[in-house]
């Protein structure tokens, strides 16, 4: 029986394939064939900007000049961050932006799939030398939750913790205050807006915590996060997300 699987399977896939070809989720285009199928199309892979050096090799900020090498920024140098490192799929602008809105804003959760395998597949090496214990989502506010009805980083976490091989822990960290889009808030009050706004359920043993998000901006949130899971007992906190807004 399992032979007769192995041969039928991919027999039946082939022609699923030619009735139905997979379109790119996020275009609608036909998705080029075979087993190594790509999750999107050629030209929306391409409009995916990867944070390129040089950049803060803390917080991934990209500098605008092409070349040199990777050094802190300057808000890492004035305040080293909480976390380790951010790993992004990509700059918050274009494809990706459009994606992540759709993720977050649209219901289109079928976009969790295609987008975090990505993230999975680029950061497999980085993630395996940390060797996370956790993924962590972070918490949308239960009003915030209950308006939107899924948490878009808990989606993307669990699409992770499948490709690494990794727990996802999603009721350990909540968010206990509402606080207003960060997006409208300057980088030194969305700092002080977040005081207080996270709160550690249960306490952590040492544990190597990867914390998953959407987008980072001027990064507040990692930063808040990150020094509750570690005064909350982690041993270290890592950060991935799906887009790392670019320099303004
Ligand atoms: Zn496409
Ligand atoms: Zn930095």
């Amino acid at each position: 029986m399992p032979l007769l699987r192995s041969r039928l399977l991919p027999q039946l896939q082939a022609l699923l394939d030619l009735l139905l070809p997979p379109a790119c989720p996020l275009c609608g285009a036909n998705l080029p064939q075979g087993p190594d199928q790509p999750p999107l199309c050629p030209a929306c892979l391409a409009g995916i900007r990867p944070l390129e050096s040089p950049c803060c090799p803390r917080c991934a900020l990209p500098y605008p000049a092409e070349e040199g090498t990777d050094h802190l920024c300057e808000p890492c140098l004035r305040r080293p961050p909480p976390f380790a490192w951010v790993a992004a799929l990509g700059l918050y602008m274009g494809t990706l932006q459009s994606a992540v809105q759709r993720l977050k804003f649209s219901g289109a959760i079928g976009l969790d799939r295609p987008l975090a395998s990505l993230l999975a597949d680029r950061f497999t090496d980085q993630v395996r030398e940390f060797e996370p214990d956790l993924l962590l989502p972070v918490p949308l506010h239960r009003d915030r939750l209950r308006r939107r009805s899924y948490n878009q980083s808990l989606l993307i976490a669990r699409v992770l913790g499948r490709r690494w091989g990794v727990p996802v822990a999603c009721r350990s960290l909540v968010r206990t205050r509402d606080t207003p889009p960060q997006q409208a808030l300057k980088a030194d009050i969305r700092q002080r807006n977040l005081q207080g706004a996270f709160r550690l359920l249960g306490p952590l043993a040492g544990e190597r915590v990867i914390l998953v998000d959407d987008v980072m901006t001027t990064g507040a949130t990692a930063r808040e996060c990150s020094r509750v899971l570690l005064t909350g007992g982690a041993s270290a906190v890592a950060v991935t997300v799906l887009a790392r807004t670019p320099r303004p």
